[in-house]
C-alpha cells in the first residue's frame, strides 16, 4: 500500500444502509403509524427526496431563513476554539445535505492538521455523493466517507476510532418531537467512544415576526418543499393526493418551543394510500 501525502487527493468512499425496498417498508411503517391515528403527523426525513432537497437548499439561501447564515457566522467566529476544544481527528455530520456551512468547520480543522476524516451522514443520496466528490478535491489527503443512512436507524455504524466529533447543524434535532430526542441523544452517547463529542446547532425562541416568515418564505419555496410530500406519498405508494387541494401552515408551537410544518386540507376530501391500505378523510 503507497502511503498518502496531504496533496493528495483521496477518492470518497461510500456505505449504505437504505436501499430502495427497505426506503419503502419503512415509508409504509411510518404512514400506518403516523397517518392512521386522529392526529396525523409525518416525520420529516419524507420531505427530503431529491426534489425536496434542492428546495430545501434554496430555502437556505433565502434572506427570510436567517438560521443558516447565523450558524455560519457562528461557525466562522469559534471554528479554531471548537477545534482545539474537540481534539477531534474526525468530524462526522448527521443530515449533512451539502455539507455547506460544515466547510467553515472543516477548514480551521485542516489549518490545525488534526483532521483525518469527514463522515458525512444522510437519507438524501445525491447531495451526499456530490459533497463528498468536492470536499476531498478541496482538502487533499481527508479521507471522506459518506454513509447513506437514517440518524434514527443507523448510529451504531458510525466510526469509534480515534477521537470523533458528532456535528448536527441547522436545528435538525427540531425534525425529532421531545421524546424522540431524549432517545436519539442516549441512542447518540452510546455510539461514542469515551472523548467523543457533540456539536449541537439549535436555534433560540424569537419574535413570531422573525420566526414564522423564515418558514413561510414570500415566493413559497417552503410551501412548495412541504407540499412535495404528497408527491413522494403519490409516486411511492400510489396515493391520490391533490396539493391543490391543501395549504400549507407555518405554525410556532409555542409549548414545545418548537416550529411545526402543517398541511391544511381546503376541502372536504378522502384520500387512499392504497399500497398502505389507508384511507383519509
Ligand atoms: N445540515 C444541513 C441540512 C439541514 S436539512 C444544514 O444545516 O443546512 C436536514 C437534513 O437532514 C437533510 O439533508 C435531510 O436529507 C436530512 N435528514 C432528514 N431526516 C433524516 C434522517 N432521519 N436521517 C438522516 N438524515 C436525515
Amino acid at each position: 500500500m503507497s502511503s498518502t501525502h496531504a496533496s493528495e487527493v483521496i477518492a470518497p468512499t461510500f456505505e449504505r444502509h437504505l436501499d430502495t425496498e427497505w426506503s419503502h417498508n419503512a415509508l409504509l411503517a411510518d404512514i400506518r403509524e403516523g397517518l392512521a391515528g386522529p392526529l396525523r403527523q409525518l416525520t420529516p426525513r419524507w420531505l427530503y427526496d431529491e426534489r425536496g432537497s434542492e428546495l430545501f437548499d434554496r430555502i437556505t439561501r433565502l434572506p427570510e431563513y436567517y438560521p443558516t447564515e447565523a450558524e455560519r457566522a457562528i461557525l466562522s467566529a469559534q471554528a479554531p476554539t471548537i477545534a482545539s476544544v474537540s481534539g477531534a481527528d474526525t468530524v462526522i455530520e448527521l443530515g449533512s445535505g451539502t455539507s455547506d456551512k460544515t466547510r467553515t468547520l472543516l477548514d480551521a480543522f485542516a489549518a490545525t492538521g488534526q483532521l483525518k476524516r469527514f463522515v458525512p451522514l444522510d437519507v438524501s443520496e445525491a447531495p451526499l455523493h456530490a459533497a463528498a466528490e468536492q470536499l476531498v478535491e478541496r482538502y487533499r489527503g481527508l479521507h471522506v466517507h459518506g454513509i447513506v443512512g437514517d440518524f434514527n436507524l443507523h448510529l451504531q455504524h458510525l466510526p469509534r476510532d480515534g477521537t470523533p466529533m458528532v456535528v448536527f447543524l441547522g436545528s435538525t434535532i427540531g425534525n425529532l418531537y421531545p421524546g424522540q430526542r431524549a432517545e436519539f441523544l442516549g441512542r447518540l452517547a452510546d455510539a461514542l467512544p469515551p472523548g467523543g463529542s457533540l456539536l449541537l446547532g439549535v436555534d433560540l425562541v424569537k419574535s413570531l415576526d422573525r420566526l414564522v416568515p423564515a418558514y413561510n418564505d414570500s415566493i413559497g419555496l417552503t410551501d412548495e418543499f412541504t407540499l412535495n410530500v404528497l408527491q413522494v406519498l403519490n409516486d411511492e405508494l400510489g396515493a391520490d393526493f391533490d396539493q391543490g387541494c391543501f395549504e400549507y401552515v407555518a405554525f410556532y408551537d409555542a409549548h414545545h418551543t418548537r416550529m411545526d410544518l402543517r398541511l391544511r386540507s381546503t376541502v372536504d376530501q378522502t384520500v387512499e394510500i392504497p399500497e398502505a391500505g389507508v384511507t383519509l378523510d
